[in-house]
């Protein structure tokens, strides 16, 4: 193992499924902005055939990293044979253009995300359901400007049970819904390992918001993945995870707690939105407002397709437990 500092940006890289035919190895990228966050990418492959899992943010520092990791372990962005991005979210896919631009990689993708790249109003719009000024200072200041991204041509779009197959081994695409509407993960069945993207993180759990965000359709995702045989997981976020079960059965306890604290808090009295996040998130270091609604809007909707929880008659913006 080895660690480089690049400014704010700590490297770290270790062959860390060493028995496989193929090599793991974790990217590790230092957010070196307070509002973005730390993400792995992983090279996967062997000899001259390597694909990475998501590309990290397009930010220079960061497709630097990566280039070198490329470089230093694949030997060139030429042995890339594609990147393989879990879903259309900033941290995944930014780095994705710059790196294409250096090697001709090609960009894979679940179907329903293909377009989101393609155009970053539609993500905006579609994902986060922003509009007008919104929108463009997303897209303008923060996806191009400040992450570094730019719009990018899919080149091959995947759906669930697409093959990848990368120096003798297969990468198969497991579509899994909830954090994103086109979340895969990448799961390996001779070597009993998954990529899981954002769907199961180590040090956090997954954010779930509205519109795009689903709390049924996550819970199906993970449980779905409950039926793998998986002995690793590779997270986009925090270390790796060696044991996938527990793992998977604290994730949909922890949903499942938060679903039941919401919940509660509506049958002590109704309430509007900002006023469950406020009390939910009153530990969030730093203030993402509008994100933190989107989340707790995200366990409503869930809580009245169960008819656990209605809108007050007259008050739109306040929500009663049934
Ligand atoms: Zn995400
Ligand atoms: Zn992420």
């Amino acid at each position: 193992m080895s660690v480089s500092i690049f400014k704010n940006i700590i490297c770290w890289h270790a062959p860390v499924a060493g028995a496989l035919r193929v090599k793991v190895h974790r990217v590790l990228l230092r957010a070196d902005l307070p509002f973005l966050v730390d993400v792995n990418v992983y090279l996967v492959g062997a000899g001259r055939e390597w694909v990475l899992v998501d590309s990290g943010y397009g930010r220079e520092g960061m497709v630097d990293i990566v280039e070198k990791e490329v470089q230093r372990i694949a030997g060139s962005v030429a042995n890339l044979k594609g990147i393989l991005v879990t879903h259309a979210h900033i941290d995944h896919f930014g780095g994705a253009t710059v790196l294409k631009r250096k090697g001709c990689v090609r960009v894979m993708m679940h179907k329903v995300g293909a377009p989101m790249l393609e155009d970053f109003r539609r993500l905006a719009e579609k994902y986060f359901g922003m509009r007008e000024e919104e929108e463009r200072k997303y897209v303008n200041v923060f996806l191009k400007e400040i992450c570094g991204a730019s719009e990018t041509r899919v080149d091959e779009t995947l759906e669930d049970g697409s093959e990848v197959e990368v120096a003798g081994s297969v990468l198969r695409a497991v579509h899994t819904p909830g954090h994103s509407p086109c979340h895969v993960c990448f799961y390996d069945p001779d070597n009993r390992v998954l990529f899981s993207g954002d769907l199961i993180i180590s040090e956090r759990s997954t954010w779930i918001g509205y519109p795009s965000g689903d709390v049924g359709l996550y819970l199906d995702s993970v449980r779905r993945l409950s039926k793998l045989k998986i002995d690793v997981i590779y997270p986009a976020h925090g270390g790796v995870i060696d044991n996938p079960a527990e793992k998977i059965k604290e994730v949909i306890r922890h949903k499942e707690e938060r679903l039941s604290e919401v919940y509660s808090l509506l049958k002590e009295k109704p309430r509007t939105i900002a006023e469950i996040a406020k009390i939910i998130y009153a530990n969030v270091p730093w203030p993402r407002g509008r994100w933190l609604e989107r989340a707790i809007k995200a366990y409503i909707v869930e809580l009245e397709k169960r008819r656990r929880v209605r809108r007050v008659k007259e008050q739109p913006e306040v929500y009663e437990a049934i």
